[in-house]
């Protein structure tokens, strides 16, 4: 089925409502779909052969279909270009809107969506753009996070193939600026607050910072939201990022990295388990110090080992996030059997996640210029897929009690 095939199908059907306790969807088919939240802004969408997720700050994940199902483009939108598109959308979920009923609770959104359009999505990325910093990354099952950005950028900022932060000066905020963060960000959220189940504190290595700061971050959290309780539902978990570099000074030296991993002890750990810390993500990428060396990362595969046993002695589930692909056929084996080889000393159950991601390096990252210069051969889907066999052999079945494995594609990312 084409493009115009499908959208003939979808303009001979009645629109309806879907609603979830936190989205109203009109929609005739999968083909001419909206959702939008509380605030009347727009989340998803599909028209035609296009499906749409929007960032927070206005920014879009654009997929093209060639039929049902299968994506033939994907494209990330900036703001502008992301904005103009949703703008297109609420034309047309509003044309749909009009003398649709809607759940009582939803009126107010359907009136806003009919009269005022974009104007709550214009607004919310503005406020973003005034609030955050750029989100670099998030790991895949956090798209959906509240972040609150206790620092901004990545303290260390020189591994070869990431451009996360390229650019981004690093920085932590105090407890008064954290705070006042909190606040904005509650306020720009509004009613769609209610779509957030937990909390993504940010952003590269907020478990870096200094102890003290750490934990009035924390104490703060507390203030603000419900931390789950021995009895309640687990509402507000807290998950983070953390590099194995250890707890270091504001702007990481050459001097400052190394084995200093310990620098949070189990007990400090416990704590922050008791304040909300629920997981913690690792990008340990490799477990061969050649590939880590090459890619200019300085840990130890050794102190990875030690950071995870600290997490788990101390009932911190963690995601361990390996890169597949990186160094090519060149380092394939090595990489591959290193690699498992770390993956067999992490004491990984059932609460904890291995990510598999593709290595998606820029262009203009010195590890694309290695790969240039010394004319390293890429391997392809079946190769990548049997390194992820060769790296995972090593970990015990999900239904043993082993960790849950799945792929992180990075190219998928939107923090909405
Ligand atoms: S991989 Fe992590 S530590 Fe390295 S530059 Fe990127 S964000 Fe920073």
């Amino acid at each position: 089925m084409n493009s115009m095939d499908m959208a003939r199908q979808s303009e001979r059907k009645e629109p309806y409502i879907r609603k979830t306790a936190t989205l109203l969807t009109v929609e005739r088919d999968a083909f001419a779909s909206f959702s939008f939240d509380r605030e009347a802004c727009l989340v998803r969408g599909a028209w035609k052969e296009q499906m749409v997720r929007w960032g927070l700050d206005g920014s879009a994940l654009l997929k093209t279909l060639s039929a049902p199902g299968k994506v033939e483009k994907r494209e990330k939108l900036n703001s502008e270009a992301g904005l103009a598109l949703a703008a297109a959308f609420y034309e047309r979920a509003a044309e749909m809107l009009v003398g649709m009923a809607v759940p009582d609770d939803w009126q107010s959104v359907r009136e806003r969506v009919i009269s005022s359009g974009p104007a709550a999505m214009n607004k919310r990325a503005a406020d973003f753009h005034r609030i955050y910093a750029p989100v670099g990354i998030l790991p895949p099952d956090q798209y959906g996070a509240l972040v609150l950005q206790l620092t901004t950028g990545c303290r260390y900022n020189r591994c070869s193939f990431c451009t996360f932060y390229r650019g981004q000066k690093y920085m932590v905020k105090s407890p008064e600026a954290f705070a006042e963060h909190i606040r904005q960000v509650k306020a720009m959220l509004g009613a769609a607050l209610e779509r957030r189940q937990a909390i993504f504190l940010g952003d590269a290595g907020a478990l870096n910072v200094p102890r003290y700061i750490l934990l009035e971050a924390m104490d703060l959290l507390a203030e603000h939201f419900p931390l789950p309780t021995a009895v309640a539902r687990p509402r507000w978990p807290v998950y983070a990022f953390m590099d194995a570099f250890g707890v270091g000074p504001a702007a990481l030296t050459e001097a400052d990295v190394g084995t200093n991993a310990a620098a949070l002890t189990t007990a400090d750990f416990a704590m922050l388990r008791e304040m909300g810390l629920s997981r913690v993500y690792i990008g340990v990428e490799s477990g061969s110090e050649a590939v880590l060396r090459m890619l200019n990362k300085p840990v130890r595969p050794q102190v990875v080992a030690a950071l995870v046993k600290t997490l788990k002695e101390a009932g911190i589930a963690v995601g361990v996030i390996f890169l597949l692909g990186v160094g090519g056929q060149k380092l394939a084996a090595q990489h591959a059997e290193e690699s498992a080889a770390l993956l067999a000393e992490l004491p990984l159950d059932g609460q904890d996640t291995v990510f598999f991601s593709e290595l998606v390096a820029d262009e203009k990252s010195s590890y694309s210029d290695w790969v240039r210069r010394l004319v390293i051969t890429p391997l392809t889907p079946e190769e990548l897929a049997e390194q992820e066999r060769a790296m995972r052999r090593t970990l015990p079945p999900r239904e043993a009690g082993g960790p849950a494995v799945t792929r992180y594609d990075v190219r998928e990312f939107i923090y909405y």
